[in-house]
């Protein structure tokens, strides 16, 4: 069997397969019904899935266990139930692919070898992903992901070799979208493009159903329940009688309920009065997109009607009004998509070669291009140069062309010793990280900086690939840098808030510096234990600081006070004598009531550096307990050759137990430092 390479169109209703033949057409492939599209319905039935039209029939007879128009929700966390069994949108998606995908080889007698699947213009990236992964889960090879309306140019830059501004309107079961591209000579550049993912022929239907639903209830007398069964036969029968009004002036349906029965008409008026503000929206956002350019309704040349739902007379006679231009009504409205999408599919380095028959009936090969833009501006969450806010930083802005990217160097401070670096990427084109239009994407987290301390300058770079899909990776000079997915908080209300404000608003910190001051640690360990943990104290602003110092007594040098107070007390350390041995246990008595004196004002951390194990005192493992019951976080340094286990008994976990030589001790302190939550 020889594979091809197909166009995808997936749609809320109606979903279709196209390929190109041997001279270079794009053709549909049927369905076991002998038709070019296949309801997106999917039914659970005990031994697996109905799809198609028996789904289709299954819900309209009121089944509970059959979906459809889960495009709507896809990438999201809507979830479908059948018994017990629970369903994602994107699997739905890959049930109905897999069946298209099994049914198009039967028929074709052709092995599926790749495909471009289409999506609206407006899906952004979890909406992408989930479409991606449910192709990739129906066993396809997805080359790539293409903008529905883009396919449908495609297609008619394709049939009509025309040249001009054109606005593909392209208003589907449950998704609206329109885009302005330039075709010349077979060149299809997409300038811009804007929508609303959750506005189709479904708002429409509902509209109907109200319409029919209180003209039986005004007849009758009955009013309705939660019936469930009832609704979706309803729905079904309105989506059936909205097409109807699509060609006549009115409607009948006959309605059964609770033993009542009655015929229900409604007019074309009557529809189009009930559904004008659904009209209105379409037409706003094609106003918006236009301004959004410094564009005119002037400046284009012919709108190009795509999908199902522009049949409505309403929504032509509302362009022609509108824009006083003719409409194009492109006749393959339910297969554009799918056919320009098969064209993709065998496009190579952006160039569809295609074959026609010229004039003098012979076959001539010509070649269209295409390109794409973002429908969205791509962002980072950065504070603003007064650290007084978080502010989302546009990177790629909104309708550039695709494939895009945008760099960023982040300077690493002097003194900050950090080894990662965390980047959350924010779709949407608002500076407001919170406004309603963004989407906080990812948090990635940048690992295995080299950082000596000596500031570090890392490229952190946001791309948009030909799917309009995102990726973020970052480089330290030419080196790419471990990329980690980190979780993105559930609550991000941290983000409209100042950034110091949030830190302190996460808690009061206090923190008891605990310092060994016995023999060996004289000279130069001491040296760099003062000079750092003044770097320290200077790294974690909103903190308080506390230090006691140990060798055979202890001593509080300190109490608690500002990380500036703290620095002199620190540089004090030369003279303070506590003795030369290592006998003492310092968290026994002086750092335990620090510690109680702070607990229940904030977060505790005990810091405690020493080079050496504590001898003759055995109350240490329960010193820490004692600790522990007030919640301190007990963090250990050793300095030096100290037994590793020992420095396990002075903190609170494995991760809290660090070990470190001369001249790592900055390191150290500013991992901590980081963990804390010092500034940066
Ligand atoms: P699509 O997603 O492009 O397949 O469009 C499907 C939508 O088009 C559904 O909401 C259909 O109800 C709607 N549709 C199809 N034919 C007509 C028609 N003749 N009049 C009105 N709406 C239609």
């Amino acid at each position: 069997m020889a594979g091809i390479r197909v166009g995808i169109d997936l749609g809320t209703t109606y979903s279709a397969i196209a390929y190109v033949d041997d001279s270079g057409s794009p053709k549909m492939i049927e369905t076991d019904w002998g038709e070019d599209t296949t309801p997106s319905v999917v039914a659970v039935t005990d031994g697996g899935f109905i799809v198609g039209h028996e789904a289709k029939d299954l819900q309209a007879s009121g089944s509970e266990s059959a979906f459809s128009a889960f495009k709507r929700f896809m990438g999201g966390s809507h979830r479908y139930y059948a018994g017990d069994r629970e369903f994602s949108p994107e699997q739905l998606s890959s049930i109905l692919l897999k069946h298209m995908r099994e049914v198009a080889e039967r028929i074709s007698g052709k092995e599926i070898e790749s495909a471009v699947i289409t999506c609206p213009a407006y899906f952004n990236e979890f909406q992408r992903k989930a479409t991606k992964k449910a192709g990739e889960d129906a066993g396809l090879k997805v080359l790539d992901l293409v903008n529905e309306p883009t396919a449908a140019s495609v297609y008619y830059g394709f049939k009509k070799g025309a040249n001009g501004t054109i606005m593909t309107f392209d208003l589907g079961g449950g998704t609206f979208d329109i885009t302005i591209l330039d075709i010349e000579d077979g060149n299809i550049a997409v300038r811009a493009t804007k929508g609303d993912s959750a506005l189709g022929g479904k708002d429409w239907d509902a509209e109907l159903c109200g319409i029919v639903l209180s003209k039986f209830q005004e007849e009758t007398g009955e009013s309705f329940g939660n019936d469930r069964e009832f609704m979706c036969r309803m729905i079904v029968d309105s989506e059936k009688m909205k097409r109807e009004l699509s060609s006549r002036n009115d409607a009948k349906m006959r309605i059964s309920y609770n033993g009542c029965s009655a015929t229900v008409a409604v007019t074309r008026d009557e529809f189009e009065e009930a559904t004008s503000y659904l009209v209105d929206k379409t037409m706003s956002i094609c106003r918006d997109l236009l301004s959004e350019m410094g564009m005119s309704w002037k400046d284009i040349d012919h709108v190009l009607l795509v999908g199902g739902s522009t049949r409505m007379p309403a929504i032509r006679s509302a362009i022609r009004e509108e824009s006083r231009t003719d409409v194009i009504i492109h006749e393959d409205t339910d297969l554009a998509v799918a056919k320009g999408a098969a064209l993709l599919a065998n496009a190579q380095e952006g160039r569809i070669r295609i074959r026609r028959k010229d004039q003098g009936m012979g076959i001539k090969t010509v070649s269209m291009s295409f390109k794409d833009v973002t429908p969205f501006g791509l962002g980072t969450l950065v504070t603003d140069p007064g650290f007084t806010r978080y502010i989302n930083r546009i990177m790629i802005a909104r309708n550039s062309p695709i494939p895009a990217k945008g760099r960023r160097t982040v300077k690493i401070q002097p003194g900050n010793y950090t080894e990662k670096l965390d980047i959350y990427t924010i779709q949407g084109d608002s500076e407001n990280p919170l406004d309603l239009g963004n989407k906080v994407l990812n948090l990635a987290v940048a690992k295995d900086i080299e950082n000596d301390g000596g500031g570090v300058d890392i490229d952190i770079d946001f791309e948009y690939d030909r799917s309009g899909m995102v990726k973020v990776t970052a480089f330290q000079g030419d080196r790419a840098l471990r990329m980690e997915t980190g979780t993105v908080p559930e609550n991000c209300a941290w983000m409209g808030k100042p950034p110091v404000a949030e830190k302190i608003a996460g808690g009061r910190k206090f923190i008891i510096l605990t310092v060994d001051l016995s023999g060996s640690m004289s000279g130069s360990p001491l040296k760099e234990a003062i000079r750092e943990m003044c770097r320290f104290a200077k790294m974690i602003k909103d903190a308080e600081f506390a230090l006691v110092a140990f060798a055979d007594s202890s001593k509080e040098v300190s109490g608690f006070t500002s990380p500036s107070n703290i620095l002199s007390k620190i540089e004090s350390l030369n003279s303070v004598n506590v003795g030369g041995g290592t006998s003492c246990n310092p968290l026994n008595k002086q750092v335990y009531t620090l510690a109680n004196e702070a607990s229940g004002k904030g977060k505790v951390f005990v810091v405690t550096l020493t080079d050496g194990q504590w001898y003759g005192d055995d109350t240490v493992e329960s010193s820490v307990k004692s600790l522990k019951d007030l919640k301190v976080e007990c963090i250990g340094i050793g300095f030096g050759d100290v037994d590793r286990s020992f420095i396990r008994k002075i903190s609170s976990s494995d991760k809290s137990a660090l070990q470190t030589r001369s001249g790592g001790l900055g390191k150290t302190l500013s991992s901590i430092a980081s963990d804390i939550g010092g500034s940066k």
